[in-house]
């Protein structure tokens, strides 16, 4: 196939997204800081890079897949990044969840080097980028994402372009939004009901017939009431994008009063050393607010 694909951050979501591309017969050159993790991918072909430099000096797009805005820094800007290899008229394409302003100065550094960047955070957890039918949110210019379409639909099934660079991590941050306070909803509904003697169980199935079902009440409901807290999304991640939540409200004077109050509850969790469990985990979190457990 025509474009030379590049990967970089093969954790949990990144190395079955880059087994997608690898899988679809595109060229594909990886990069982990963990270098054992590019095995799997080698053996079916990928080639391995010594660097993020080297991967975007072998690559027309190049995607980074990494944990938290100082890692997409140190992937791209640092002395080993993307920046240094890439070539005018290549693609940087950052699936991370990051803050948007990050990505915009990002972009603006990669520009000037006549390198175009798209911003796509994902949603739809481990299991969306096993069966690559991941949501993808797309921030840049239209011509750049009419590009990379054919990579990303390898990837996801939901991929919507949103705006100017920026426009998809501000997405990311209005699902993550709506998932917490969703979230919240959900663990305090299933605590009170056991509190007053009602067999929770039970009202999540009659929630579930009614204007208040969601698909955070039928999953993460179950989990709460299985006590079922492995990941899935680990709470140290979530804690970090609900910082970007506040942030994001912050940089534009809008008051997140919902989502203050669940990244308060986000720093709970963290300080009650919850930080690898999934982030469904705050509903004991809540629990212990009532003084009972979840
Ligand atoms: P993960 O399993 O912890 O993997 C993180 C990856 O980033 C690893 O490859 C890690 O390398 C690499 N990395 C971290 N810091 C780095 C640095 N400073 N320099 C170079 N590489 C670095 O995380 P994940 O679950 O795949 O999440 C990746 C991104 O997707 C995050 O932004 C997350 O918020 C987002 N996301 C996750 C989910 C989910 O359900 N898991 C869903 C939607 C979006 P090592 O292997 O060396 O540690």
């Amino acid at each position: 196939m025509g474009e030379r694909i590049g990967f970089i951050g093969l954790g949990i979501m990144g190395r079955p997204m880059a087994g997608h591309v690898l899988d679809a017969g595109f060229t594909v050159t990886v990069w982990n800081r963990t270098r054992s993790k590019t095995t799997p991918l080698v053996e079916r072909g990928a080639a391995a890079a010594a660097s993020p430099r080297e991967v975007a000096a072998a690559s027309d797009i190049t995607i980074t897949m990494v944990a938290d805005t100082p890692d997409v820094l140190d992937v791209i800007l640092g002395p080993q990044g993307v920046a240094h290899g890439v070539r005018p008229g290549s693609v940087v394409v950052d699936m991370s969840t990051i803050s948007p302003a990050a990505t915009r100065e990002v972009a603006r550094r990669l520009a000037e080097r006549g390198a175009e960047m798209l911003d796509a955070p994902v949603s739809g957890g481990e299991k969306g980028a096993i069966d690559g039918t991941l949501s993808i949110m797309v921030g840049g210019k239209p011509e750049v994402f009419e590009r990379v379409l054919p990579v990303f639909q390898k990837m996801g099934r939901q991929i919507v372009h949103l705006g100017e660079s920026g426009a998809g991590q501000v997405t990311k941050a209005c699902n993550q939004l709506v998932l917490s306070l969703t979230l919240l909803g959900v663990a305090e509904a299933l605590t009170l009901a056991r509190k007053a003697g009602v067999d929770p169980a039970k009202v999540r199935a009659a929630l579930l017939g009614g204007f208040a079902q969601s698909r955070v009440l039928e999953l993460h409901g179950q989990r709460m009431l299985d006590r079922n807290f492995a990941p899935g999304f680990r709470t140290r991640l979530y804690h970090k994008d609900m910082g970007i939540v506040t942030e994001t409200g912050r940089s534009v004077g809008m008051p997140l009063l919902g989502g203050s109050l669940a990244a308060q509850l986000y720093q709970v969790a963290m300080n009650q050393g919850l930080g690898e469990m999934d982030y469904s985990v705050l509903a004991r979190v809540v629990a212990g607010l009532g003084g009972t457990e979840s």
